[in-house]
């Protein structure tokens, strides 16, 4: 069993030949809207590849609220640990695409930032029944470490997202943490050093363990994931080579399916990060978040 705490948001996703400056006002090509925040992404990830997902979160009692509610019962996922809030706003995010394929994002995390302590302490018994808690950083500190702390004391374990890349990382949540899933950016962030090779990212992994996290995994984007667990072993796993469309929701899908894999057997990382590469080297083929997240039975396909 799996629990994901993390943010929920409603995209609007708003396509136009090239992004305005500001003062100028540019036509748009195409607009939907689609569900995303990390944390639902990656929850949708890990119940569509096998795993039983609750969710701890918060939407405003609004329409956006209702879709995002209905998007994670579509996939089986648990909502005991989902707050409706008054007089908040559901998660947004509001996502200009260019035709290069560059973008420009607007978030308002509304619901998502009023996560509390005492919320995630009413639902605790969803922690303390699963194998994993996952969490990453679009919701507030206090809350993510008092989920940790949980965890902990009930031999769960944590993985930690340190995404958006954060300024600095909380000594008390890096210690409560038992795999930490970065990308290159964020786990340059953390280390305050340079990862472009094998050599920086073996300096980096003992940083990291020495830090007192046992298991660290890199997401290196085509290049696939590099590994390394403090009493096991450490490795690439290379990606697969396809031909990407659009990147969103990558890095959530290789969290969602590794975890997904890990529930089922927590000793084979290797094979677990092979399945993560294979999710989300389908989810860079599709447009959108969400949407674009695999099945198990895509993934088992070829
Ligand atoms: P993030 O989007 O969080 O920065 P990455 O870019 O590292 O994360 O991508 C996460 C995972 O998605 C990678 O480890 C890899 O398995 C897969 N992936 C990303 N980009 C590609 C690509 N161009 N081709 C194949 N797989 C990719």
């Amino acid at each position: 069993k799996i629990t994901v705490l993390g943010s929920m948001n409603l995209d609007t996703t708003i396509r136009t030949e090239r992004l305005p400056k500001p003062g100028e006002t540019v036509h748009s090509k195409e607009m939907f809207t689609g569900g995303g925040g990390k944390g639902a992404n990656q929850a949708i990830a890990a119940a569509r590849n096998g795993g039983e997902v609750r969710f701890i979160g918060a939407v405003g009692k609004d329409t956006a609220g209702k879709t995002i509610l209905e998007l994670l019962e579509q996939d089986d996922i648990n909502a005991q640990g989902i707050k409706e809030l008054a007089h908040t706003r559901t998660g947004s995010a509001y996502v200009m695409v260019d035709d290069k394929g560059e973008n420009s994002i607007i978030i308002h995390g509304g619901a998502n930032l009023k996560i509390s302590e005492s919320h995630v302490s009413e639902v605790s018994q969803l922690i303390t029944t699963s194998d994993f808690l996952i969490a990453q950083f679009e919701t507030n500190l206090s809350s993510i470490e008092k989920a940790f702390e949980i965890a902990k004391q009930a031999n769960v374990t944590t993985i930690l997202n340190p995404a958006p890349a954060p300024k600095e990382i909380s000594a008390k949540l890096i210690q409560l943490t038992d795999i930490l899933v970065p990308n290159e950016t964020e786990l340059e962030m953390i280390t305050g050093r340079k990862v472009t090779n094998q050599k920086e990212l073996d300096n980096a992994a003992q940083v990291i363990h020495q830090m007192g996290v046992k298991g660290l995994i890199v997401t290196l984007g085509s290049k696939g994931a590099f590994y390394s667990f403090a009493s096991v072993a450490s490795g690439f796993v290379l990606a697969f080579k396809v031909d990407a469309k659009d990147t969103t929701a990558a890095g959530d899908t290789f969290i969602g399916a590794l975890t997904a894999k890990l529930s089922v057997d927590m000793r084979n990382i290797e094979e677990a990060i092979h399945y993560g590469n294979k999710a989300s080297s389908l989810t860079v083929q599709r447009y959108g978040a969400q949407p674009s997240i695999p099945y198990e039975s895509e993934c088992l396909k070829s």
